[in-house]
């Protein structure tokens, strides 16, 4: 290690792990080495990353962290889907369809801000536009729609890791009990100035971060062959509070995400073939595209799917913290919102990774 240069430790693979692993080996001062449980390839129900859509459909309410974590992450994906086939990003339309009796339930309230008629991102995105009452279909109050992403995530998780390794960090499997115990596995041997601690829902009970707000909230999908041609969803069904509709073609031959349902507290790993029926019934109803109008015996599926979206109370924590005589960042809790949040969050915790480091130098 040059006298300039730092250790850092990023515990955790997912997409947030990841992009905040890239955004720091991207300055040459940072030795980085990512440890984790669960690496790109695996599919696991305590590894949320391989099961998102995933796309780019904001949340956060106006003035938040999320908000601006979104706000910032939206023109390196678009970057990518315009300038960058390896990453398997694509622009896709996106239908937003909204009812209004869906007010208040746990998916009109996950939506809130993605609906309205107004929100805060609309210069962000590009296209963006309220369908005219005629286009809408039946049981639809009304509908925006603009351009939005939908990244493949079985190429983009391993092409995250390629960029890593291009800037030179390295990557080791482990399972740490404590978070100050990741501060010894760096890969130089010498203990790491910095632990990013990017461990999503184990946050929950990892040792000297035990954080009780974190939650997981169930996301069940499936994944199809048929292509419907746009990205839509709408904001509840009539089947239950915490389920909803969605539909997006991954980039690259990654197949149809339907989805979909936010079963908060459930923890539960395999699918339900009920609901499965269910999302299926309800994507082929709003959109009969996808199967040129037949029903559900005309889906050609692929794999149905359960993750565990890492939820957390007041959003996504980013903070700087001393556990043990070890500088810890935090960035976890990204909820449904992890791609759509990486780069704006990654960026934030790189900021205090630079404050970390800057202050030790000054003791
Ligand atoms: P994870 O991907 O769970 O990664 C956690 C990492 O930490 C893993 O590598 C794990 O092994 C490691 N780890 C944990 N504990 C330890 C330990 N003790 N020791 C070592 N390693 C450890 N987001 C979007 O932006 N757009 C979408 O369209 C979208 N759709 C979704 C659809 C579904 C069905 C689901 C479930 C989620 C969706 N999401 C979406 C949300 C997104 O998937 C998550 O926000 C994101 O994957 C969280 O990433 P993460 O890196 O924080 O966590």
């Amino acid at each position: 290690m040059s006298p300039s240069s730092h250790n850092i430790v990023v515990l955790g693979a997912g997409v947030v792990g990841l992009t905040t692993a890239l955004q720091l080996a991207k300055n040459p001062a940072y030795v980085v080495t990512v440890v984790a449980k669960h690496m790109p390839g695996d599919y696991d129900i305590n590894y949320a990353s391989p099961w998102a859509g995933a796309n780019y459909l904001p949340v956060g309410p106006p003035g938040s962290a999320l908000a601006l974590y979104e706000r910032n992450t939206w023109p390196e994906l678009q970057r990518l889907a315009a300038n960058d086939p390896s990453a398997a990003i694509h622009f896709q339309e996106a239908v937003l369809h909204n009812r209004a009796k869906d007010l208040g339930s746990v998916t009109g309230d996950w939506f809130a801000e993605l609906l309205k008629a107004n929100p805060w991102w609309k210069d962000v995105v590009p296209n963006f536009r309220v369908l005219p009452k005629h286009q809408l279909p039946p049981g639809i109050d009304s509908a925006t729609a603009f351009t939005s992403v939908c990244i493949n995530t079985a190429i983009y998780l391993p092409w995250l890791v390629s960029q890593c390794l291009a800037r030179g960090a390295r990557f080791a499997r482990a399972d740490v009990a404590h978070v100050a115990d990741a501060a010894r596995l760096h890969h130089s041997g010498a203990p790491a100035d910095v632990v990013v601690n990017c461990t999503g829902l184990a946050a929950r009970t990892l040792g000297g971060v035990a954080d009780p707000t974190v939650y997981p909230g169930r996301g069940q999908i499936v994944i199809v062959r048929n292509d419907p041609g746009v990205m839509a969803s709408s904001s509840g069904t009539d089947d239950g509070g915490d389920e909803v509709v969605y539909m997006m073609q991954r980039a690259a031959g990654g197949g149809t995400i339907l989805g979909g349902c936010m079963q908060k507290n459930s923890w539960e790993s395999q699918p339900d073939p009920n609901l499965a029926v269910r999302i299926m019934r309800r994507a082929v109803e709003l959109c009969p595209t996808l199967t040129d109008g037949g029903g559900i015996e005309k889906l050609s599926i692929v794999r149905h799917g359960v993750g565990l979206r890492p939820m957390r109370e007041g959003g996504p924590r980013v903070e700087k913290e001393r556990i043990e005589g070890v500088w810890t960042v935090h960035n976890y809790g990204h909820g449904g919102y992890g791609y759509q949040a990486s780069y704006g969050s990654a960026d934030a915790a790189v900021k205090l990774v630079d404050d970390v480091l800057r202050s030790k130098a000054m003791l």
